[in-house]
C-alpha cells in the first residue's frame, strides 16, 4: 500500500490523482490532502478519502473547515501547514500538483523528509531546477514526471543508458492558436485561450500552452529532470496530441511513447512505478487514426517558447525569472487586464532587465523571483 500525500488535490491534476487512487483501492491510500482555499469539492474528497492531514493555504477557510472536523480530521494552515503536508510521515509519495513557485519549499521540504516526488508542478523545477535536483540525489530521492511530455521521455529511457541518448523530443499540441498570425492573436481573449484543442487543464498551463510557454517550461523541465543540454532538447509540434514525446539515440533509433490524451495515465504511472497497473482510460484504435502530422514551432510569434531557452541557456535565476514574470502576466491576463500578446512583452522586459548575481542559492532564486515579480507588476501598471 502506498500512501499519496497531494498537493493542490482540487484541481485539475489533484483531482484526477484521485481517480486513480479511487480506482486503486488495493494499492494506494490517501494520507494528506491540500487546496488553496474550501470548498465542496475539498470537502466531498475529504469524506470520501479520509486523509490524516488536511491543509489549506488559506487561513480563514481553515479555520471554518477545523471547526467542521474538530476531533475526526488534522486540518492546517498557510505556508507552514503546507510543509507539514509535505513532511507527513504517512506519506510515501508526494504529488505536487500545485500551481508555480508556491510549490518549491513544499517540494524540497518533502525531499529532505525523503519522499518520492511525483512532479506535476514544474514552475519548481524550472525556477530552482539545479537546487531541487541536488537535494533529491543528496537524499537518494527519486523525482517522477507527471507531466505528459517528461512522463513519456521517462518511459522510453526505461534500460536506456543516458550516455546513449542523442536528444530528447519534446512534442507540443501547438495550443488553440497555432494557425494564427500576429494580427490575429492582437484580439484573443481569455475564453479563446481555454478552448484547448486536446487537454482540459487549469486555467494558468491553459493560458501556457497557448502562448507555448508552457512548452518552455517543459524544456527546462527537461534540463533538469534528465541532465541533458538545451541543445539536446527539441520542440516538434504535432497537433494531436498522441505521440508524447520521443527519445532520439545516438544509433538514430526513435524510442516514442503513445496513448490517448488522458492526464491519468502520466499520474497512474508516476504512482505504479516501477509497476504498472491495469488502467481503463481509454485505448488508442490505429484503424480510427488518419495521420500524425509534425510542424516547427513558430517561435517568430509564440516568443516565449525562445525565450524559455535563452533563459535556460543562460542558467542561474534567469529560468526563475522567466517563470515569475510569466506567473504574474498570467494572472493579470486571466484578469482582464492586459492583452495576450503583452504576456510575452512582460516576460522580455523582466529577462532583459534582470541583473545576475553569481549564487544560485534559495535565497538568491527567492530574491530574484520578488524582483521579477514586482517588475512584471509595474509593467503591467504602466500597459493599464
Ligand atoms: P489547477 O489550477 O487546476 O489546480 C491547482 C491546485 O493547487 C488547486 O487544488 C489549488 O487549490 C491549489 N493551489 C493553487 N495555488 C496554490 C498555492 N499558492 N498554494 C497552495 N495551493 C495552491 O492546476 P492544474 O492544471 O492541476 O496544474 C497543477 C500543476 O500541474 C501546474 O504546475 C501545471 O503546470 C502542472 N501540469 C498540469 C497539467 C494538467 O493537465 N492540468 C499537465 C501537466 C502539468
Ligand atoms: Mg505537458
Amino acid at each position: 500500500m502506498r500512501h499519496i500525500a497531494i498537493l493542490g488535490s482540487t484541481g485539475s491534476i489533484g483531482t484526477q490523482t484521485l481517480q486513480v487512487i479511487e480506482a486503486n483501492p488495493e494499492q494506494f491510500s490517501v494520507s494528506v490532502l491540500s487546496a488553496h482555499s474550501n470548498d465542496s469539492l475539498l470537502e466531498e474528497q475529504i469524506e470520501k478519502f479520509r486523509p490524516e492531514l488536511v491543509v489549506l493555504t488559506d487561513k480563514s477557510a481553515a479555520e471554518r473547515l477545523a471547526k467542521r472536523y474538530k476531533g475526526k480530521t488534522r486540518i492546517l494552515s498557510g505556508e507552514e501547514g503546507l510543509i507539514e503536508a509535505a513532511i507527513h510521515p504517512r506519506s510515501h509519495i508526494v504529488l505536487t500538483a500545485l500551481v508555480g513557485f508556491a510549490g518549491l519549499r513544499p517540494t524540497l521540504a518533502a525531499i529532505s523528509a525523503k519522499k518520492t516526488i511525483a512532479l506535476a508542478n514544474k514552475e519548481t523545477l524550472v525556477a530552482a531546477g539545479e537546487i531541487v535536483t541536488k537535494a533529491a540525489k543528496e537524499n537518494h530521492v527519486a523525482i517522477i514526471p507527471v507531466d505528459s511530455e517528461h512522463s513519456a521521455i521517462f518511459q522510453c529511457l526505461q534500460g536506456i543508458n543516458m550516455t546513449s541518448v542523442r536528444k530528447l523530443l519534446l512534442t507540443a499540441s501547438g495550443g488553440p492558436f497555432r494557425t494564427l498570425n500576429k494580427e490575429q492573436l492582437k484580439t484573443v481573449g481569455v475564453s479563446d485561450c481555454l478552448k484547448h484543442p486536446n487537454w482540459s487543464m487549469g486555467k494558468k498551463i491553459t493560458v501556457d500552452s497557448a502562448t507555448l510557454a508552457n512548452k518552455g517550461l517543459e524544456v527546462i523541465e527537461a534540463r533538469w529532470l534528465f541532465d541533458v543540454s538545451y541543445d539536446q532538447i527539441e520542440v516538434i509540434v504535432h497537433p494531436q496530441s498522441i505521440i508524447h514525446s520521443m527519445v532520439e539515440l545516438i544509433d538514430g533509433c526513435v524510442l516514442a511513447q503513445l496513448g490517448l490524451p488522458d492526464m491519468r495515465a502520466p499520474i497512474q504511472y508516476a504512482l505504479t512505478y516501477p509497476e504498472r497497473s491495469t488502467a481503463n482510460f481509454g485505448r488508442l484504435d490505429f484503424s480510427k487514426i488518419k495521420s500524425f502530422t509534425f510542424e516547427q514551432p513558430d517561435t517568430d510569434i509564440f516568443t516565449a517558447l525562445s525565450m524559455a531557452y535563452e533563459a535556460g541557456r543562460k542558467g542561474g535565476a534567469f529560468p526563475c525569472v522567466f517563470n515569475a514574470a510569466n506567473e504574474i502576466a498570467v494572472q493579470a491576463f486571466l484578469s482582464g487586464k492586459i492583452e495576450f500578446l503583452h504576456i510575452a512583452d512582460i516576460i522580455r522586459s523582466s529577462l532583459n532587465a534582470f541583473e545576475a548575481s553569481d549564487s544560485v542559492t534559495l535565497e538568491a532564486l527567492l530574491q530574484a523571483d520578488a524582483w521579477a515579480r514586482k517588475r512584471a507588476a509595474e509593467d503591467i501598471a504602466s500597459l493599464t
